[in-house]
């Protein structure tokens, strides 16, 4: 028979997976700290709680999708006495320790946990086009497999809790950036008069051509010899004139001033005429002489 599930937290990605569940003939039982928010997923089917006890108690499958960590704690603390012998399964955004801290936390309740993050949108969940990694407990994964297929595409990543969160992280940081960088961009073209409607229709085609270089740097930072033929060297990826063309217009330079340091560190540090991908070792090396 197909496990009940319970949903804490009705938010956009909260609705959405309760919504999956139910559409895939789940028993549902759903809470929000704000009454009102279940109304939807009741009149799909799902039963509301009066509260969260009453939740965690309805079914052997406790999914938390509330805004970060903190509100997962003050939601679960009081009841966890009742978390015994039940699954955690916690979508909410964390970073790779408080992921760590909760399965420490779960396990010391008595609970299996098992740590979700979600690479997609609420409407993508059941579209198969989402991702959702996952961490902590292996039989706990293996056993909800066939639930956790219903939101999304599974990856399991290990039984260190906190791994899907620092993947999680890590993708989100590449894309805040690149969004960050169209910004920075459009703001310099807004000077001329051009919208940033007009400057994204360049931008997306090209930023897109981009990322097939991505694989190219990977395989060089991998193999950790930044002096290969065909790198573009520090000294000319050197960014000062882009940092200038940025104040001259008036735009605050912050980004890519940003990726300036990393350049400028490395340079200083006599690796100028080595690839641009020298920059990733700046970043691992922060707090030490690089
Ligand atoms: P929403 O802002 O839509 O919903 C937040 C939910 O958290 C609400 O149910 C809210 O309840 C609840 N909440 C906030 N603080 C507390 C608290 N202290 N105690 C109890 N409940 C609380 O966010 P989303 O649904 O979009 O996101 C939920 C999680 O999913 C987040 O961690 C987010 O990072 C993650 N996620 C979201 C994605 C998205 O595209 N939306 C993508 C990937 C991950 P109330 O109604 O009472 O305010």
């Amino acid at each position: 028979r197909s496990t009940d599930v319970t949903v804490l937290g009705l938010g956009a990605m909260g609705s959405a997976l309760a919504t999956a569940l139910l559409d895939a003939g789940r028993s549902v039982t759903v809470w929000n700290r704000t009454p009102g928010r279940a109304a939807q997923s009741v009149a799909r089917g799902a039963r509301a709680a009066g509260s969260v006890r009453e939740a965690v108690t309805a079914s052997p499958v406790v999914v938390t999708c509330l805004l970060r960590y903190p509100s997962i704690q003050e939601t679960l603390a009081p009841v966890a006495g009742e978390l015994r012998g039940r699954t955690l399964v916690n979508l909410t955004t964390t970073t790779p320790n408080e992921s760590r801290d909760l399965a420490v936390w779960a396990a010391g309740h008595g609970a299996d946990h098992l740590d979700g993050a979600i690479m997609a949108v609420p409407d993508m969940i059941r579209s198969r086009e989402g991702q959702i990694f996952y961490s902590g407990s292996r039989a706990a994964y293996d056993i909800l497999l066939p639930t956790l297929e219903i939101w999304a595409t599974s990856e399991f990543h290990g039984e260190d809790a906190g791994r899907a969160a620092l993947l999680d992280l890590a993708m989100l940081s590449g894309m805040y950036q690149m969004f960050t960088g169209f910004f920075h961009g459009a703001a310099m073209v807004a000077t001329m008069g051009m919208s940033a409607s007009e400057f994204a229709a360049r931008q997306a085609p090209f930023l897109s051509a981009m990322t097939h270089g991505l694989a190219g740097y990977a395989k060089v930072v991998d193999g950790g010899d930044h002096t290969g033929p065909g790198l573009q060297s520090l000294d000319f990826s050197d960014l000062s004139h882009l940092v200038r063309a940025s104040e001259e217009q008036g735009v605050d330079p912050a980004p890519i001033a940003a990726v300036q340091a990393l350049i400028s560190r490395q340079i200083a540090a006599g690796h100028g005429a080595e690839g641009f991908t020298r920059i990733y070792e700046s970043l691992r090396l922060v707090g030490s002489a690089a």
